[in-house]
């Protein structure tokens, strides 16, 4: 692929950038990162702690609703969540494997285990679809905000929902988040799929019922192509991955119940005792809007690093060329084709590389290969499976404390070897309980040279 004229330019100027269009392996460090009291009243103005303590709320009244749609959340009360479990096994076959050190204690927040969707988008994608559900309800006079959301189930609900149309365009599990729960609301729905989303993930949404409008072409285009079908239809409502602050709030709510997970494991965090967390990056949204989540919970004692394939970092140069959602990885050479098929998004949110812009404290990226690795290593030491998209976090604990951009992060940030050995470092399990057992199968044994 050409580099563009711009792109040429800016990658002439920045040695990071050059690695990047050269797709080697990088820890791109944020230059805009600020101290959290600096973030915090500008932070406030677009989302407020009040707007996520809203959507927290929204998510306890829609939970009787969610526990009798979906009885495999039971056992939460119909809220859902993932668990978070430590991974010393793993720790240390990453430390045996690449000889780089991994100070303190690595968890695995298993949102790849999320009920209902399977995928880090069960917060995001439902939380949109049930504040949409609402605001329709109660603008019909058919709902309050407190009556048992159970009466949603009712015939009744289900026909007045079916006059509706919910569409959206996703690599996958966007589409399969979106298009289950809306399909359980009764809501019609469309979900328009990139080249990229795996053939299993359009088989199983077509199971529940869902349209699946396919493209030949990549993300951007399915997304502009379904927000195109549904401006034109005034029954239809478009969930769109690149601009919305209501998925951006479903994600945010992560943090809260991270915090409560936490405690009750006994893990303090402080400054002196740091989260750093890893979280694969697509387009944004779910990374964007945990890591947002998270430092308005623990401020300056979190740090939030994501995690991008080398073939695909569409967030790391929305933020490193302040171009936002111009960008696109094809400028500058990148033909964004990755095994990582959740993480395949040509061009970031402008949203999140905005509101995020000063918060997030780097990005890393990853070669296809060791998504694979990552996997078997994961499998093998912990007996937990998780898609290879999700498996680009585990790059972060891995190059943070041994390459020099991580070293000069951690001594700018006065995260010495006292303070690291207390640290507490998540892997963000993005998504992989859908993925059928005869896929499995073949990413269990595939290797990429
Ligand atoms: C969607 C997804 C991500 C990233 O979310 P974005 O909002 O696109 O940044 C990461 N991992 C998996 C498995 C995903 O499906």
């Amino acid at each position: 692929m050409a580099i563009k004229e711009y792109a040429a330019k800016l990658i002439e100027q920045d040695p990071t950038l050059k690695e990047i269009a050269e797709q080697k392996e990088t820890l791109w460090i944020n230059p805009k990162y600020l101290p959290f009291e600096l973030t915090d009243a500008v932070c406030q103005l677009v989302v407020s702690d009040a707007d996520i303590a809203d959507a927290e709320a929204r998510l306890e009244r829609f939970a009787p609703f969610i526990r009798k749609c979906f009885p495999e959340t039971e056992c939460t009360n119909g809220i859902i969540e993932s668990p978070l479990k430590p991974i010393p096994e793993m720790q240390k076959a990453l430390i045996q494997a690449t000889g780089s050190p991994i100070s303190g204690n690595l968890f695995l927040k298993m949102d790849s285990h999320l009920a209902v969707a399977g995928s880090v988008k069960a917060r995001g994608g439902i939380y949109e679809v049930l504040k949409h559900a609402e605001d329709l309800a109660i603008a019909a006079g058919k709902l309050s905000e407190t009556d048992n959301y159970e009466k949603l189930c009712s015939d009744e609900m289900r026909a007045f929902f079916n006059q509706y149309t919910v569409q959206v365009g996703s690599t996958g599990n966007l589409g399969l988040s979106i298009g289950i729960s809306s399909a359980a609301i009764g809501f019609k729905v469309k979900v328009h799929m990139s080249a990229d989303a795996r053939q299993w993930k359009k088989d199983l949404l077509r199971s529940k019922g869902v349209e699946v409008i396919e493209y030949a072409d990549d993300y951007s285009k399915a997304v502009a192509e379904g927000r195109k079908l549904s401006d034109a239809d005034p029954m239809s409502y478009f969930v769109d991955d690149e601009k919305s602050v209501n998925l951006f709030l479903g994600y945010a709510v992560a943090a809260s119940r991270l915090k409560k997970q936490l405690e009750e494991q006994g893990v303090v965090v402080d400054e002196q005792h740091p989260l750093i967390v890893y979280i694969p990056t697509g387009v944004g949204g779910a990374p964007g809007g945990v890591a947002y989540g998270l430092k308005r919970v623990y401020k300056n004692a979190v740090h939030c690093f994501f995690a991008e394939p080398t073939l695909c970092p569409s967030v790391l140069l929305g933020f490193a060329t302040n171009l936002y959602e111009k960008v696109n990885v094809h400028d500058f050479g990148i033909d964004g084709l990755t095994e990582a098929d959740g993480l395949a998004c040509a061009s970031p949110s402008g949203f999140v590389t905005r509101i995020d812009s000063n918060l997030v404290s780097g990005d890393f990226t990853i070669e296809d290969a060791k998504l694979y690795d990552f996997m078997r290593m994961l499998h093998t030491t912990e007996d937990v499976l998780i898609e290879p998209s999700s498996c680009a976090a585990f790059i972060g604990p891995v190059h943070l404390e041994s390459t020099e951009a991580g070293k000069a992060y951690l001594a700018k940030q006065g995260l010495t070897a006292d303070v690291l050995k207390n640290a507490t470092h998540i892997c963000w399990a993005t998504g992989g309980r859908l993925v059928p057992d005869e896929v499995w199968k073949e990413y269990l044994v595939k290797t990429i040279k």
